[in-house]
């Protein structure tokens, strides 16, 4: 069984149709990305999954629970998904320490405080930073902000992690090596991600599987291999930067 399946998700925002009946599925411990120009509905599809807007058709199902089903009037909340996420914008507290903000969630969901400081310390063990749990946002770097966004996210054992353009702000080299942490990161934790960007190098490197998305349609689901080497369209192949 798959950890995730999509099926005919469709979203309208009045006349516009953003999603056309899009079916995929995705399987566990796999790192997955949307992968389309701006404005071709990636974050759109990520939303619906963390349950931060709500489909007008289909489907979505994770690890056997549906998290919505318009034809049946299923709607999970974002809180009852158990997912992490993180954003372009990483959002710390910048009055909070590392670790309070990592606390944040844990309190959300009523960890007792003991408990509380061992998964902090566990999290931010994973992302390298668990020295720096008494620092303030703006006392660490942009990459290390990031880091700590992450370990937000997995603090409190998500199901899958949802990633929507979390290097953009990033600049080029810094890019680079958060790259590389992150693909070390799923391998070690093997956790299923789901990994939004327009940057068809980043998709290349990071991912089992990619899906490229033009104008709310996935036009091919395939590896990177395969996508690079045998585009299915026109559009994908321009998106890759092969043009044959
Ligand atoms: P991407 O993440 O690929 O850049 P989005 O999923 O954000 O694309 O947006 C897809 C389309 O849906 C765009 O045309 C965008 O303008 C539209 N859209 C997204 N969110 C809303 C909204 N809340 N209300 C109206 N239109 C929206
Ligand atoms: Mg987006």
């Amino acid at each position: 069984m798959p950890e995730l399946a999509v099926k005919n998700l469709k979203k309208q925002f009045g006349d516009n149709t953003v999603l056309h009946d899009n079916t995929f599925t995705i399987e566990d411990g796999e790192f997955f990305t949307l992968l389309g120009p701006s404005g071709c509905g990636k974050s759109t599809t990520l939303n619906c999954i963390a349950g931060l807007e709500r489909p007008t058709g289909g489907s979505i199902t994770v690890d056997g629970t549906t998290f919505v089903d318009q034809e049946k009037g299923v709607f999970l909340q974002p809180e009852e998904r158990n997912l992490g996420m993180v954003f372009q914008s990483y959002a710390l507290w910048p009055h909070m320490t590392i670790a309070k903000n990592l606390a944040l969630p844990l309190n959300i969901r009523k960890v007792d405080k003991a408990q509380q400081k061992t998964l902090i310390h566990d999290a931010l063990d994973k992302v390298g930073l668990a020295d720096l749990s008494g620092r303030y946002p703006h006392q660490l770097s942009g990459g290390q902000q990031q880091r700590v966004a992450l370990a937000r996210a997995l603090v409190y054992s998500p199901t899958m992690l949802l990633l929507d353009e979390p290097l953009s702000n990033l600049d080029a080299k810094l890019r680079e090596q958060a790259r590389a942490w992150l693909k070390r990161l799923q391998t070690d934790l093997g956790i299923t991600t789901v990994y939004v960007t327009h940057d068809q190098d980043e998709a290349l490197a990071l991912s089992d599987r990619i899906a490229v998305m033009s104008g709310g349609h996935m036009m091919q689901v395939a590896d990177p291999h395969s996508i690079y080497e045998r585009p299915a369209t026109p559009e994908v192949a321009a998106f890759v930067g092969r043009c044959n």
